[in-house]
């Protein structure tokens, strides 16, 4: 401040909005953005810039138009991101639940594209007349699984509750303490099994349920004998559980249904693909389960679903039940899982065709290029290190919990950014990078991240240790 400036002086030293908006730059921005959204951007800069002012932090000598409207275009782009978007899964683990489970196929991307105009979402094209949703994938399901009937709606938890209450309302349903799962925070068998309005009889101990167990707690009011895949937990040393099939010779004797809540459910035996072992839902319907159910965006690779599976009168009465027209899967995702289903069709593609597969069967070496890639491209940066490690990663979204899949790690250390400043940067890019933090770095485990992406992370990474 000169000798006598006054801070009113100072004040009056800042150009006007109007001046402002009459400049190059401005109109340059108008270009890309709105007048209104320029106008409100700049009229808050300048604000901030009074406040400094006369909070005696800056000075108005310090005014560069030019810097000034650098910061405007960055808060206008950062405005204009959408809250859902792409981000570069680095965590090594397949099915991220926060980061959206599976990665759809390219064919499933097409396919929603194109479902995202009109479509015969309802229109039977043969005849002219109203169709099915549900036959776009129920031909298919069968035809992979060798099931009856099948019924795709939101989601496994939707499956798992419209077949409860279609078959338990008012009764009872048998299900041992050793799969009383809770899923994610918020899917609880024991809720859903109350809000289909059915009650709940527990019945063995943690580790072991016999036969007999099952057998005790049948009455009267029993309808089903449940079974659910403890997705995200294993119980393992003294353990035991009754086989499926005398699970269901038990009901038979009984005239009750089984209903399993599969989880994950594989379409393909995964230890074919060098993978540890999944029961398939072709192993659950050969046994004889009534009622099968599973997700569609778990080890199937595809889009949020539930499926069910299983003998066709039940099928049908779960399509009459007035609560599958709240949880119907939409037009978008029936797009994403019929193109998915048709990749089950041709096996001898399937490793390469589905994301899901193709990161879960990638070898050492590929793991390893990609890791050197991306420090190659790093190498030289001041103070920072980038170190390939040996990593162990998961399958995740509850599928194969015990597993570790040997894994590829780039680690990043920097002397001048603590691991979760720099992990925090990185969230902010405009795609943002999401690794984890290990042993004092930064770690991207490269399962999860394509070749076509490395270019991305290295720009990110260069932008945030800078
Ligand atoms: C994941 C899971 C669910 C929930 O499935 P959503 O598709 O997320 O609704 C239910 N039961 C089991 C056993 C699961 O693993």
């Amino acid at each position: 401040m000169a000798k006598n400036e006054t801070l009113q002086d100072q004040l009056k030293r800042i150009p006007s909005v109007h001046k402002l908006l009459d400049t190059e730059m401005a109109k340059g921005l108008m270009d890309a953005f709105s007048w209104g959204k320029v106008l409100d951007s700049v009229r808050e800069f300048l604000d901030e810039l009074r406040e400094d002012i006369t909070a005696g932090a800056r000075k108005a000598e310090t005014f560069s138009p030019e810097t000034f409207f650098r910061r405007v275009r960055s808060h206008l782009e950062v405005g204009r991101r959408r809250n859902l978007r792409r981000v570069i899964n680095a965590t090594g683990i397949v099915l991220h639940t926060n980061l959206g489970r599976a990665p759809l196929a390219e064919a499933a991307i097409d396919a929603v594209a194109e479902a995202a105009g009109y479509s015969n979402l309802e229109l039977d094209l043969a005849g002219g007349k109203r169709g099915s949703r549900y036959a776009h994938v129920e031909g298919l399901l069968c035809r992979l699984t060798g099931a009856e009937a099948a019924l795709a709606v939101n989601n496994n938890a939707a499956a798992v509750t419209l077949a409860l209450s279609s078959f338990a309302r008012d009764g009872e349903v048998v299900l041992s303490r050793g799969e009383l799962v809770e899923i994610g925070g918020s899917f609880r068998i024991p809720e859903v099994i109350a809000h289909s309005g059915a009650r709940l009889v527990e019945v063995g101990a943690t580790n072991k349920t016999h036969i007999a167990d099952y057998e005790r707690a049948i009455g009267a009011a029993t309808r089903v004998l449940m079974k659910v895949h403890p997705s995200n937990y294993r119980i393992v040393g003294f353990t035991g559980a009754p086989t499926r099939k005398s699970l269901v010779e038990l009901a038979r004797e009984h005239g009750l249904m089984v209903i399993e809540d599969l989880g994950s459910g594989a379409l393909v035996d995964l230890t074919g693909y060098g993978l540890p072992y999944e029961t398939t839902a072709m192993e659950v319907l050969e046994a004889g389960v009534d009622v099968l159910t599973f997700s569609g965006d778990k080890l199937l690779g595809g889009p949020q679903a539930g499926i069910l599976l299983g003998k066709a009168r039940y099928i049908d009465r779960m399509k009459k039940n007035q609560l599958l027209r709240a949880l119907r899967i939409d037009k978008l995702s029936l797009a994403a899982l019929e193109a998915t289903l048709r990749l089950y069709e041709e096996p001898e593609r399937l490793a390469e065709a589905l994301p899901l597969l193709r990161m879960l069967t990638q070898d050492a070496e590929a793991l390893q290029a990609r890791a050197r890639r991306v420090c190659a491209e790093l190498a030289g940066l001041q103070g920072v290190t980038l170190e390939i490690e040996d990593g162990c990663g998961y399958a995740g979204g509850g599928a194969l919990p015990d597993a570790s899949i040997p894994t590829k790690l780039v680690a990043v250390r920097s002397e001048r950014h603590a691991p979760d400043a720099l992990a925090a940067a990185l969230r902010a890019e405009e795609v943002p990078l999401i690794g984890r933090i290990a042993d004092d770095a930064f770690v991207m485990d490269m399962r999860t991240v394509a070749d076509a992406e490395v270019a991305v992370v290295v720009e990110n990474l260069r932008r945030a240790l800078a």
